[in-house]
């Protein structure tokens, strides 16, 4: 009854072009820009990168300081175009929670079967973030994978005070985010873990915080994120 009542008032939209009925309408789903993982790259997922991938060859690890990637395997779901940062923005912005269901459906469908017994844990939203939007969007969505999934939710990290990437560019980022992440005090971390967040635009994010589980314990650590964004 409540429900029907908001739906009169607010009724239900399209995140992408404002049909009214869904949270993503049939036709903007079908038409959104899903990796083909039989053609993305086996180490850091990157769309096209099977054979010779752009995102992680040894001139890329290198601009990045780094000798390998520090995932043991990345998967993206979706190419970031403007639909799909429509969506993002939508969900944590304009605060449809809803789209957290969609978006975890999403992403289960890009765990390949060798993760798939590993616990999750997420990327949390800055503290600035989070007093801002109300809730923490990664949260929401990893706790859905989990359920859907069947696999335990891990909150390892604390809260880091700001993370905001924007303003920086390939090598600003990796350096802004070196030592930004720290683990719960008493954490234990496990063998396998299974990070996910919403953007992966030069992997910095993930990468700092795959050191630090690294750090922790962890043995095997694999990334998913909902959208990647192409370097060139
Ligand atoms: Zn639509
Ligand atoms: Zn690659």
């Amino acid at each position: 009854m409540a429900d029907a009542f908001l739906e009169t008032l607010w009724p239900t939209r399209c995140a992408i072009c404002d049909t009214m009925g869904a949270v993503i309408c049939p036709s903007c789903l079908g038409a959104l820009p899903f990796i083909d993982v039989n053609r993305a790259c086996p180490s850091c997922g990157a769309p096209y990168g099977q054979h010779q991938c752009t995102e992680c060859n040894d001139a890329m690890l290198q601009a990045a300081q780094r000798d390998c990637l520090p995932l043991d395997g990345m998967a993206h779901v979706l190419m970031a175009d403007d639909a799909v940062r429509r969506i993002v923005t939508v969900y944590k912005d304009a605060n449809e929670r809803r789209l957290a269901a969609v978006i975890s459906q999403l992403c289960a469908r890009y765990v390949p079967p060798e993760w798939a017994r590993v616990p999750l844990t997420y990327i949390p939203a800055t503290k600035e973030a989070l007093r801002r939007r109300g809730f923490d969007h990664m949260a929401d969505v990893t706790h859905a994978l989990g359920q859907h999934c069947g696999v335990p939710v891990l909150d390892l990290f604390e809260r880091p005070a700001s993370l905001d990437q924007r303003k920086f560019d390939r090598h600003g980022r990796q350096r802004n985010m070196e030592g930004r992440f720290c683990l719960h005090p008493e954490v234990r971390v496990p063998q396998e873990v299974l990070l996910v967040d919403d953007v992966c635009t030069t992997g910095a994010t993930l990468f700092a915080a795959a050191d630090c589980l690294r750090a922790g314990g962890a043995k095997r650590i694999y990334g998913l994120t909902f959208a990647k964004v192409l370097a060139t």
